[in-house]
């Protein structure tokens, strides 16, 4: 529609100024020094004309003292005639020279014509255009089977290479291969080996996916063709797999390229899995897919990568050799490949001196590449808010929490009562985390709503954790549930604050049961597993795999740990209750303790250091 008003415009503005210029060269003609017939007649009469010159209608006179003169006529019309009209006497025009220049009343035919013309044109001109346009909306919305993909290597202007991408030094080692694949494929035909069809990209949301396989493709310099799982799964059946059709259709043209399915997991779930229309409609979708790859000949030089953080869904077929039976595995970044990411995305970003990125790495295990960037815009958007030309450590190190339990909410009114129990409700998580010995250091608590909590206390290890133990597990449990014993024994009743503490305390005790075989009263082994079933959205369904009397022995596991936990939390509480008044007060004065003063706090040294 945008596209149609700008050549409407175009058009109108062309026909305007061609109007503009005709007129301005007829103006032009009729205006300077133009004399009236009978004036002329006159001059003949008294034999003050020199020659006389006739150019179709205009007819330009000199005058006897050089000057010269203008007039129209009637085309047509015989200039003599005009003047023996008028009264001329036939001796005085005999004696004045008249030359009749080449018929030029063409050119009159030529100006009726384009005044004429032109604006038919324009109309014929403008009925065809809107009935292309009309056609133009019909063909889309025949070919909406045709894949909507794009050679992004093209759209977006700056090219990606392995150089943009920070870290995963194991998965860039693994690309390099598939780039060299794109570049030199005859090197590995030559020697009779397969060219791999299919790559398999899998790792949490956000670690950089989609942006290792645009850097491959910028790397080899070949096109690369991005489609999205669910951009498959559309309204209609047999839609998705007629998009696949063409999709690999238009890749095989562009060889060598890259296609890029992201969240293949849309699609390529187990067959037979799930229930509704949509489920018909993958699998035929996967089934295309996977026909397409097999179809490739050994010189097809074509590679397909697509990207998961499922893959424990997907379908096994995807995964056979031939197929998808390349992996890479992108893990959440280590704190140097935090330091690397956070430079990577510094550039550009004025900082302040006293900016530390390794320690802002130090401060954020657990982020992905995204939140990283994430981050660091926010800092930028920060200090860009408050006028600030560089971005300082204190801005980074701000939006850390910003980018982890949302913005601060200080509008948000509590009554005193309400801040009471929230300074109580985190005092005590956050005591219980520093007395027992196996969780992370509390980095900050405050009674500062952020998002939907009310307050926070923010845990963060010390270095990357990528286990965690059973004693882990379960003072992690007690943490949670301290905020509950602590309203119940304070206040003698419950709010409903609690209540996210509370979900989170049972999806920790039944995975400590039932995933991980944490229990001693349990045979080691996984119980149940999870399906999503894709009905009428998404539903998380447990497949048991186990009796009814296991069932209740899990039941009965799991609110033994729940009750252990809390115990020990409720032991903890009552033990440093002075200490726990203390922070509570210093709570609800400054609203927020930082890492080190709180360690002071509830080291009980507090007295001495004043
Ligand atoms: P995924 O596809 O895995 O969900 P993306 O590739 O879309 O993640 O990553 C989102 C953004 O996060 C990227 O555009 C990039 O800005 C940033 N990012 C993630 N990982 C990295 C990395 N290793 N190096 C640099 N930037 C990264
Ligand atoms: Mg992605
Ligand atoms: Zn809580």
């Amino acid at each position: 529609m945008k596209n149609l008003f700008k050549n409407i415009a175009i058009t109108f503005l062309v026909f305007a100024s061609l109007l503009a210029i005709f007129g301005f060269w007829q103006n032009n003609q009729a205006k300077d020094n133009s004399i009236a017939i009978n004036e002329l007649v006159e001059k003949i009469n008294n034999n003050e004309v020199k020659n006389i010159e006739i150019d179709g209608s205009s007819v330009n006179i000199t005058l006897t003292d050089d000057s010269k003169k203008q007039m129209q006529k009637e085309p047509g019309q015989p200039f003599s005639e005009l003047m023996t009209n008028y009264g001329v006497e036939g001796s005085a025009l005999a004696q004045v020279p008249v030359e009749v220049k080449k018929d030029s009343s063409g050119s009159i035919w030529m100006i009726t014509l384009l005044q004429i013309g032109l604006p038919l044109l324009f109309i014929v001109g403008f009925i065809w255009f809107m009935s292309k346009q009309v056609q133009g909306a019909n063909s889309k919305a025949m070919t909406f089977g045709k894949s909507q993909v794009r050679d992004s290597s093209k759209l977006t202007g700056k090219k990606i290479t392995l150089k943009d991408v920070a870290g995963m030094k194991e998965s860039k080692e693994e690309v390099t291969e598939i780039v060299e694949f794109l570049q030199h494929p005859k090197k590995f035909i030559a020697l009779g080996a397969k060219i791999p069809k299919g790559v398999l990209m899998i790792g949490p949301p956000g670690t950089g996916k989609t942006l290792l396989a645009r850097a491959i493709a910028g790397e080899a310099g070949v096109p690369f063709f991005l489609i999205s799982g669910s951009e498959f799964v559309e309204m209609f059946v047999g839609v998705g797999a007629s998009r696949v059709r063409d999709l690999f259709q238009k890749a095989k043209k562009a060889s060598p390229c890259i296609i890029f399915i992201d969240e293949i997991d849309a699609v390529g779930r187990q067959r037979g899995a799930g229930l509704g229309g949509s489920h018909d409609e993958r699998e035929q979708t996967l089934n295309q897919i996977l026909v397409e790859m097999d179809g490739f000949e050994a010189t097809t030089n074509v590679i397909v990568i697509a990207a998961t953080n499922r893959p424990d869904v997907l379908d096994p077929a995807l995964l056979r050799p031939g197929r998808f039976d390349r992996r890479v595995t992108i893990d959440l970044p280590d704190i140097n490949e935090r330091y690397e990411i956070l430079k990577i995305h510094a550039k550009g970003k004025p900082m302040e001196e006293d900016v530390d990125l390794r320690h802002v790495a130090s401060r954020t295990p657990g982020f992905s590449g995204a939140d990283l960037g994430n981050l660091l815009n926010e800092a930028a958007i920060w200090a860009a808010r408050h006028n600030k030309k560089k971005i300082s450590q204190r801005d980074i190190l701000d939006s850390i929490e910003k980018v982890l339990l949302g913005p601060e909410r200080k509008s948000r009114l509590f009554s005193d009562k309400e801040k009471e129990i929230t300074a109580y409700h985190e005092a005590a998580h956050a005591l219980v985390a520093h007395i027992l010995p196996n969780t992370d250091p509390v980095q900050k608590v405050s009674i500062i709503s952020r998002g939907s909590a009310g307050g926070y206390t923010l845990k963060m290890p010390e270095k990357d954790k990528h286990y965690r133990t059973r004693s882990e597990f379960i003072e992690d449990i007690a943490v949670s549930l301290a905020g509950h014993a602590i309203e119940k024994s304070q206040f003698g009743e419950v709010s409903t604050g609690p209540s996210g503490d509370l979900r989170s305390v049972s999806q920790m005790a039944r995975a400590f049961v039932m995933q991980y075989g944490m229990s001693d009263n349990l045979a080691p082994r996984s119980y149940g597993h999870r399906e999503e079933m894709v009905f009428l959205g998404k539903e998380i369904h447990e497949k048991r795999d186990y009796s009814e009397k296991t069932a209740q022995l899990i039941d009965e596991e799991v609110s033994k740990i729940v009750n252990d936990a809390y115990d020990m939390a409720q032991n903890i509480l009552k033990e440093h209750k002075p200490v726990l008044e203390k922070i509570v007060k210093v709570l609800l004065e400054k609203e927020t303790i930082e890492r080190d003063e709180f360690a002071k706090l509830a080291d009980g040294k507090e007295d001495k250091s004043e």
